[in-house]
């Protein structure tokens, strides 16, 4: 791409904080960085391609946000703490407002969790962002997905289905006041990184996950991994007030459980940790949303107690076993 390391030099040097533990950043063949002692390494890459991740009209500014954003709930799944990042990005042309607007976006968040970019790679294609991001956790306590245990209580930080209904009123499904409409984009397109509560959940959870793909899908993945089942309260559901007013609560249930693009936690505790887990999580944003059993699959009960049937079985979702 001609001019591309004009275009590297001009968004992205000196885009990001300095960090006294990277060596060589952004300019030689590869980077170096220096990990602590005792720590693991812990590492995610996720992509966004346009039109597949987020919807063609999507802003530059938020498309860089997103970008971080999604591999920063990565690392807080694991109860890890952030360091460095590299970028590989693929442009359809030189737009140089659409990438001071990216710039921006990335560069506020990895500002906001002393991120820094040590390089990169910039390709010539349809839109497509490639963030890596790497980051530290001591040595034994990262939190993983293949450890919950059965009589474990099931918890959701924050509220579920705003993203999803964002992209519902994208496509005409729904029609939202300019106001929610407002509130639904920036839960899609400025979801936050759990990365403060990821820590704290260190020597307390017995797994975690983020819910990239959505409540059932990766609550599913703890219960795959961990060999284990789960029955989960469809009235404890931590719902977007957003949903109410344009669905049904089956519909809103469905949607909370269901829709991607939603980069909130979910993690499992033994029931002798739950007071340490109340005075680690003061004042943050979590709740208990049912508990993991020994009978594989997982059931959702209603406020009545009966097993909801008619809701993801018959679209097509399936237990796991
Ligand atoms: P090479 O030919 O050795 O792969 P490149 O020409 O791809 O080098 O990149 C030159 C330098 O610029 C490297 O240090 C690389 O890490 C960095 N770089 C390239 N693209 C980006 C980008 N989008 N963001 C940050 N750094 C980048
Ligand atoms: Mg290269």
């Amino acid at each position: 791409m001609p001019g591309e390391f004009d275009l590297i030099t001009q968004y992205f040097d000196q885009l990001t904080p300095q960090r006294d533990d990277v060596l060589l950043g952004i300019g030689d063949d590869a980077a170096l960085c220096l990990p602590p002692q005792g720590q693991a390494l812990v590492i995610a890459v996720d992509t966004l391609i346009a039109g597949v991740h987020f919807p063609l009209q999507t802003c530059a500014e938020d498309v860089g946000y997103k970008a971080l954003a999604v591999n920063l709930s990565d690392l807080a799944a694991m109860g890890a703490t952030p360091a460095w990042m590299t970028l590989a990005l693929t442009l359809p042309g030189v737009d140089e407002g659409w990438l001071a607007a990216f710039s921006q976006g990335l560069g506020a968040l990895a500002k906001q969790h002393q991120v820094a970019l040590i390089g990169g790679d910039t390709t010539r294609g349809a839109l497509s962002v490639s963030v890596q991001i790497m980051g530290f956790v001591p040595s034994g306590q990262a939190l993983q997905r293949h450890t919950a245990q059965p009589g474990d209580f099931i918890y959701v930080t924050g509220e579920l289905g705003a993203a999803g209904l964002a992209l519902k009123s994208l496509n005409g499904e729904v029609h939202l006041s300019a106001s929610e409409q407002k509130q639904a984009l920036l839960a899609l397109n400025r979801p936050v990184p759990r990365l403060a509560i990821g820590k704290c959940l260190r020597g307390i959870a017995s797994s975690a996950i983020d819910i990239s793909d959505g409540l059932w899908a990766d609550l599913g993945h703890i219960l795959e991994r961990s060999q284990l089942g789960a029955q989960l309260q469809l009235a404890d559901l931590p719902l977007s007030p957003l949903l109410l007013p344009h669905l049904s609560p089956q519909q809103a249930w469905e949607l909370a459980l269901t829709a991607g693009d939603e980069y909130e936690l979910c993690f499992t505790v033994p029931p002798e940790r739950i007071k340490q887990l109340e005075s680690a999580l003061a004042g943050q944003s979590y709740c208990c949303i049912g508990q993991i059993t020994v009978e594989p699959g997982l059931r959702c009960l209603d406020e009545n107690q009966q097993l909801w049937q008619d809701g993801l079985e018959n679209k097509g979702y399936q237990h796991f076993f």
